[in-house]
This record gives C-alpha cells, sequence and structure tokens, in this order.
C-alpha cells in the first residue's frame, strides 16, 4: 500500500483521547501512518468537543486556513467526528465548508468505507474497536458511553446519546491485556461512570444505588454493577493504578466508598464533580442532589478513607445564580475542603435545558471576577492539604521530561516535580519524599523505585 498519512487534532476531555486512540486504531489497520504535520498528510480528522462554545468556534476558525491547504492538496479529505455532530448537518456544512465526510463516532467502523476502504474487521460497538494508544503506561478506557441525567447545562446527553455499558468481560480481558503489557496506570471512563451496568438507568429511577422502592436495580445482560467490575478488576494480579471519572454523587454509595478503601489498586482519590453549593441552583441545575446531600458525603469518605484526595467540577455565573448563591458555592469549597477543582464559567450549549428555558444573565465580568474569586477559596483549601503532605513519602508516576526536568502525579493525582541523583524513568512509580509544596503542586525527592 502506498504511503498515506493521517493526523487527529483532540478537543475536549479524556473521552474524546481515548476516542482519538480508537480512530487511530482504524486507520492504521487500513494502512495509515500518522503525521503531526497536517500539511503532508491525506486525512485529517478534527475530534470535536462541544462543551463550550469556545471549543467549537476552535474549529470553525480553521475555516480559511483550511481553505488554502486543500487548495494546495486536492486529495486532502477532512473529516469531522465527536460531539460537535450533535448539530445538524446543514448548520455543519456551513459553518465548516472544508469537511468532506462527517461521521458519528458511534459509526467508527464503518470510516474505511467512507474513505473508500475494505474494513479489516467485521462491523461492531465502537467502544470494542481496537485502540492504538498513546502512551505504553497510561492508558484511557471507557466503560460506558453516552448518559441519561439531562443535567441542565450539559451538550452531553445530545452529543454523546442515551448511557451504553461495555460488557464486564471485554473490559476485564482489556485491563488484563494493558496490565500485562506493562501499563501502571487505567483510567475507566464514563459521563456517569457510577452508573455502570444498571437498566433503564436515569436520575428519576436509581438513586444512591437503589430504585425508587430501595431494591438493587436491574442490571443489564452481561454488565456488573460498578463496584463489583471494581472488584474484578483489582483483583487482577499487577503493580498498577485504577483511577475513574466521573463519578455522579448522587450515584455514589457506601459500597463505592468502601470498596476504594479495601482495593490495593484503587488511587485514593476522587473527582466528584459538584458543580454548585447552593440547593435552588443545584434543583436548576437538574442535578438532583442537595448541599446536604454532597456535604455528608464527602465527609463519610474522609472518615473511611482519611487520606483520599478529592477534586472537583463547578461552574460560576449560571443563569441566574446570585451573589449570595455563588457565597454558598464557596462555603461549599471551604467545608469540603477540596485538593483541585475545574471550575468554569457557565456557557449556555444549543438544545439544553438552561439554554432554552433560561437567560444567560450574568456578565462576563461578574463571571470573571467569580471565576478567580472560587480558585482563590480552592487555593487556601489545596494549600492546606499539601501543607500535610511536607516530608511525607507518597508513590508517584513520572509521566514527564521537559528541559531536564522530571514531573509525574502522586496517588492523589497532584502534580509533582521530582528529582534524583540515579536515572529516573518515564512511566515508572517511584517512591517520592516531599520537599516542597505550593498550593497546586509538590517538589520531592526520589526515594526508591518500585
Ligand atoms: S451527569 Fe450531567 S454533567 Fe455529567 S455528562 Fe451527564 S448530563 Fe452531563
Amino acid at each position: 500500500m502506498e504511503d498515506k498519512k493521517y493526523k487527529i487534532i483532540t478537543f475536549g476531555c479524556q473521552s474524546n483521547l481515548s476516542d482519538s486512540e480508537r480512530i487511530s486504531g482504524v486507520m492504521e489497520s487500513i494502512g495509515f501512518e500518522k503525521t503531526d504535520d497536517y500539511k503532508s498528510s491525506d486525512v485529517l480528522i478534527f475530534n470535536t468537543c462541544s462543551v463550550k462554545q469556545a471549543a467549537e468556534d476552535r474549529v470553525f476558525g480553521q475555516a480559511r486556513n483550511l481553505k488554502e491547504i486543500k487548495e494546495k492538496n486536492k486529495n486532502l479529505k477532512i473529516i469531522l467526528t465527536g460531539c460537535m455532530m450533535h448539530h445538524n448537518q446543514k448548520y455543519l456544512e456551513t459553518k465548516a465548508p472544508f469537511v468532506d465526510i462527517f461521521l458519528d463516532i458511534r459509526k467508527l467502523a464503518e470510516l474505511p468505507k467512507k474513505l473508500g476502504y475494505e474494513a479489516p474487521f467485521s462491523p461492531q460497538e465502537y467502544l470494542s474497536l481496537e485502540a492504538k494508544r498513546e502512551s505504553n503506561f497510561r492508558a484511557f478506557m471507557p466503560i460506558s458511553y453516552g448518559c441519561n441525567n439531562f443535567c441542565a447545562y450539559c451538550i452531553v446527553p445530545f452529543s454523546r446519546g442515551r448511557e451504553y455499558s461495555r460488557p464486564y468481560k471485554e473490559i476485564v480481558n482489556e485491563v488484563k491485556d494493558l496490565v500485562k503489557k506493562g501499563y501502571k496506570e487505567i483510567w475507566l471512563l464514563g459521563q456517569n461512570v457510577n452508573s455502570y451496568g444498571i437498566e433503564n438507568y436515569s436520575e428519576k429511577t436509581v438513586w444512591a444505588g437503589k430504585t425508587r422502592k430501595g431494591e438493587k436495580p436491574k442490571i443489564k445482560k452481561g454488565c456488573l454493577t460498578f463496584e463489583e467490575l471494581l472488584k474484578k478488576i483489582d483483583a487482577i494480579k499487577g503493580d498498577f493504578w485504577i483511577r475513574f471519572t466521573s463519578p455522579h454523587p448522587k450515584d455514589f454509595t457506601d459500597e463505592l466508598i468502601d470498596t476504594i478503601k479495601k482495593s490495593k489498586n484503587i488511587t485514593k482519590y476522587i473527582h466528584l464533580p459538584v458543580q454548585a453549593g447552593d440547593d435552588e441552583v443545584l434543583k436548576k441545575m437538574n442535578r438532583f442532589y442537595t448541599v446536604k446531600h454532597y456535604e455528608k458525603l464527602v465527609e463519610k469518605i474522609r472518615k473511611k478513607i482519611p487520606d483520599i484526595s478529592i477534586s472537583t467540577d463547578a461552574i460560576v455565573g449560571f443563569s441566574g445564580e446570585t451573589k449570595k448563591q455563588f457565597e454558598n458555592t464557596k462555603k461549599l469549597f471551604r467545608k469540603a475542603g477540596f485538593d483541585m477543582a475545574f471550575i468554569s464559567k457557565y456557557s449556555p450549549r444549543p438544545q439544553t435545558a438552561s439554554q432554552l428555558a433560561f437567560k444567560d444573565d450574568i456578565s462576563k465580568e461578574e463571571k470573571e471576577k467569580r471565576f478567580r474569586d472560587l480558585t482563590n477559596t480552592l487555593a487556601k483549601t489545596a494549600l492546606a492539604n499539601n501543607k500535610k503532605l511536607k516530608n511525607k513519602i507518597v508513590r508517584a508516576l513520572v509521566d514527564e521530561e521537559s528541559q531536564g526536568k522530571f514531573f509525574g502525579r502522586t496517588e492523589g493525582m497532584k502534580p509533582i516535580e521530582v528529582e534524583s541523583k540515579e536515572k529516573i524513568e518515564i512511566g515508572r512509580f517511584y517512591d517520592v519524599k516531599i520537599t516542597n509544596i505550593n498550593a497546586w503542586s509538590l517538589k520531592g525527592k526520589i526515594i526508591s523505585q518500585n
């Protein structure tokens, strides 16, 4: 086969990074080779994100540049896939006239045919297609896809559709295979990862792992509960970390806390998106829990797993958010004592309930102010937590070298710079003694390799 090249430009979250690895798997199965230079590529793939308007604008903003490239390279095929596919095709064709193929990621198995090739695999569920992984020590692995929750601000139920859970045997076998290949960190991904496996899941039918009648929910054929799945993966022999994201606070069970506590491989780190610290705002956001529920949950987690590190997601300037309601979010941040947070300024997304029913009435300046204010609140709890780590020994996975310095993540997901007189290798675990801290990162000396 002639020397054909492809390039993928990925926007957005870990799910998209993982999807891009599956796209690579498909492209390489039909003989394409990856390139970083889009001018020399024969196929250019935009794997898009819709969470914010800015992410979409970055794709639309390529129009002029790509027109010029296409004039020079007449055979170039441009593919658009990912979350922006929730728009109707006419809209996309007008805004992104440079695209040749619009591809619903769930139909990834059809990509070879769309490019005029015969697929060397049979049609199958796209999550089961083999990924060509970027890293040889960190793997992103979707266990479910889509979401049934319809949080008022969120585009995911529209862009990724309803929740689908992969058969558990397929997941366990993939993890076994990764561990055998030496992978050290495996991320289990799902838009609502802890509703994995539940049949007819919706915010109205299941709450904290029980049905409205207080019974165990029905589990889909070939699946398990999320906790059972974690236990099976934890039992795999090997030295590796399991991480998962994102769990929904309303689906977080006591059994899940116990599973993390007792496990040997699940990291003592939980990302627990709160979004807002005010009951009225949470209700408007359709989050189906209260501040009290969330705070109690954090309290329970910290009591059972004292060395846990907790991060969150929050939106500032949600439609109608008063100053008092924002102050309540700050209060919750202080009480929960977060280690990290991804704070975003509210941006209404098309089709979502909040865009249709409410106004985006908080000014840009006010959103910016609240963003800075909440970041400062977070800095205080993050710093206080990190102070407790000074002179302690933590386990870290080194993942990067930059300008002669080595960086990684601790078990609690904190960024760390490590030093050693010995040679440091990327993709290995080290025990590190913490020497310096600030709110956002740590520094330490390697004391042993393991
Ligand atoms: S749980 Fe809510 S925020 Fe998360 S993906 Fe589903 S709809 Fe979006």
